[in-house]
């Protein structure tokens, strides 16, 4: 999910940050055997949207099969709406009914109801359940055992929220839809235990992965934008039609439906893409398209191909903000500020949800409890994406790259650990797991090189794709394809609370300048280069682990060192403050140094004063 990133840009932009960032686009990784994923929460589903009524009411038929070792006495739904219920559930305690700066009408809340559960063709459950929160717990009349299934039939109503986080309604004469988190879902058991952690604010969620059929009755009128591919239409009569949409190794299902959708079609390589926009956003078109085809793209040849058909993007309201830059498997929401003449917002969103299609729509991993495994690499994927190949977010030549809005979120936390469950976060910091995370997989991506790291990220898609991984197996997977221990990476930066901040020390002036110092004056023990000139204009680069406080570089005498800079090529991209990596020796070595050495030492002084963000 991506929108306050976009209203900090916008200050970054008014303070007229213009910084950019340099990186090699290099070829792809090549793609690995797909297999499919396990089938173990499946939905079969018809249901039927009401305008008028804002309500979605359906009925499902829930194919769940026991992927542990344990016999299971019961199950957990979710019923993600009671959340927006009244203004004392979890969320709305914690977020204070607002998201992403975008709030709640007390008038206007949502709820989900569930009138009928039963074992297929079988006995009544839902006089059994209990309902906690956002949780429904469902003893059963038998335990399932290990590798068995489970198949539930469940009638329900949804009653949509005015659109302000993710779900609901809006538009013009509240006619736009986009229905997410909206009908009764399988909860995960997961490693001994049913995750049955409420729906927090800033969370998200975790699921298992099935197929689904779903048809969805709208008005005649209706254009409907469902993930997954289009299986047919007919008319239902009343002046309705039914919609069949179908999705596999998935791990959830959302729509959109407006009357004045638009479609605009493109393929990315196999894959094709569906926009859905409102008229009144036609100048965006393109922007949308490119940015879907040229991103799809892009992570397929990083990470591994897109593993659907179709990927659809679906363009929001102005007035509906608070559902746009949101992530389904197989479909996404964009978002256009509503600022005319804006470019880049629709590129910055688009693209960050689409990396959202590899994490953790491949994964599924638990953004709950570890969201930087989501959008902490889907963050990185995104500003990687657009330092290669997006527009700067602005008014043409006016604006800041996505690098820059990164860096000064990452900025205004770098002290908090980005590695902490979403529930730990307030509001504003839980920034940090995005944009810290964001600087750090940069960072190690320059360290050891961009082809390296992103094979090394392939690598931990092949092995953990539909696994549901944890941080501990991102974390073994890297060290084992790039060869070695990482700590410096994963415990002193991403679930530290240090910095990286070198400092090269003065060049002494006695002694010819043979022996220059460099300072770690921040806790992450970054690996890092440091560049010497010497007065005849040659130059050293050596490496240092940053494992101690301080390391002396002697060189020999007779050549004296005039220029001392601490990561020449700027790679360490999560240090902040640069000004001290730099250092010359006093003018009075001037008469030594030769023409080419006065040339290289203002060279590098230049470079260095206008490359801080480089
Ligand atoms: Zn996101």
């Amino acid at each position: 999910m991506l929108y306050r990133k976009l209203l900090a840009a916008l200050v970054l932009l008014v303070l007229g940050g213009v910084l950019s960032g340099s990186a090699t686009a290099l070829p792809g990784t090549g793609s690995q055997p797909l297999a499919h994923a396990p089938q173990v929460a499946s939905y079969r589903m018809d249901v039927r949207l009401d305008p008028a009524a804002k309500t979605v009411t359906g009925t499902e038929r829930i194919t769940y099969h026991n992927p542990s070792q344990d016999v299971l006495p019961e199950v957990w739904l979710r019923l993600y709406l009671r959340a927006f219920r009244d203004l004392n559930t979890i969320w709305m305690r914690e977020s204070g009914g607002t998201s992403r700066g975008f709030a709640i009408q007390p008038s206007q809340l949502g709820d989900i109801t569930v009138s009928k559960l039963a074992v297929a063709g079988g006995s009544d459950l839902l006089a059994g359940t209990t309902l906690t929160d956002t949780l429904m717990r469902v003893p059963l009349p038998q335990p399932l055992a290990p590798g068995q299934s489970l198949a539930l039939d469940v009638t329900w109503t949804s009653k949509l929220p005015r659109a302000f986080a993710r779900t609901g309604y809006g538009g013009r004469d509240d006619t736009f839809f986009i229905v997410g988190q909206w009908y009764p879902k399988m909860a995960v058991y997961d490693r001994g235990r049913w995750d049955t952690e409420p729906w927090h604010a800033n969370s998200e969620f975790f699921n298992d992965f099935g197929s689904y059929d779903v048809g969805i009755t709208v008005p005649q009128e209706y254009v409907v934008a469902g993930a997954g591919v289009p299986a047919g239409e007919q008319a239902s009569g009343d002046g309705a039609k039914t919609l069949r949409f179908t999705s596999d190794d998935v791990t959830d299902f959302a729509f959109a439906a407006s009357p004045d959708f638009k479609t605009r079609f493109a393929k990315a390589g196999d894959v094709d893409v569906a926009l859905y926009y409102l008229p009144e956003h036609e100048p965006t078109v393109e922007e949308y398209i490119s940015t879907s085809v040229k991103s799809i793209e892009a992570y397929s040849s990083w990470y591994g191909a897109y593993p659907h058909p179709r990927l659809t993007v679906v363009d929001v309201p102005d007035d509906a903000g608070g559902a746009g830059g949101m992530e389904y498997p197989t479909l996404v929401t964009g978002g256009t500020l509503g600022v005319p003449g804006i470019t880049g917002a629709v590129a910055v969103v688009t693209s960050h949800e689409i990396g959202h299609q590899w994490w953790p729509m491949q994964t599924a991993t638990n953004e709950g409890r570890e969201p930087w495994l989501d959008e902490g690499l889907t963050e990185y994927s995104g500003v990687r994406y657009m330092i290669d190949e997006g527009p700067k977010l602005g008014f043409g030549e006016l604006g800041v790259s996505a690098a820059a809005i990164d860096q000064g979120q990452y900025a205004a936390f770098p002290d908090v650990p980005a590695t902490l469950p979403a529930w730990q976060y307030s509001d504003t910091s839980y920034i940090a797991v995005y944009s810290k995370t964001a600087m750090g997989l940069w960072t190690l991506e320059r360290v050891v090189g961009t082809e390296r790291f992103r094979r090394a990220m392939a690598d931990y898609l092949a092995a953990y794709r539909f696994k549901h991984p944890t941080g501990a197996d991102f974390r073994a997977s890297l060290e084992r394809s790039l060869g070695g221990d990482l700590g410096w990476f994963f415990d002193d930066f991403l679930s530290g609370t240090g910095v990286i901040d070198y400092a090269a020390a003065p060049i002494p002036s006695d002694g010819g300048g043979s022996t220059v110092w460099v300072i770690r004056q921040g806790a992450v023990r970054a690996p890092v280069e440091v560049r010497v000139t010497l007065a005849s204009g040659a130059q050293q680069t050596r490496g240092w682990d940053g494992r101690a406080e301080s390391v002396s570089m002697s060189f020999p005498a007779g050549d004296p060192v005039v220029r001392v800079e601490v990561d020449p090529e700027r790679k360490l991209k999560a240090e902040l403050d640069v000004l001290d990596n730099g250092v010359s020796a006093a003018p009075e070595v001037g008469p030594a140094l030769t023409l080419s050495g006065r040339l290289v030492f203002w060279l590098q002084s230049f470079v260095h004063s206008i490359g801080l963000f480089g």
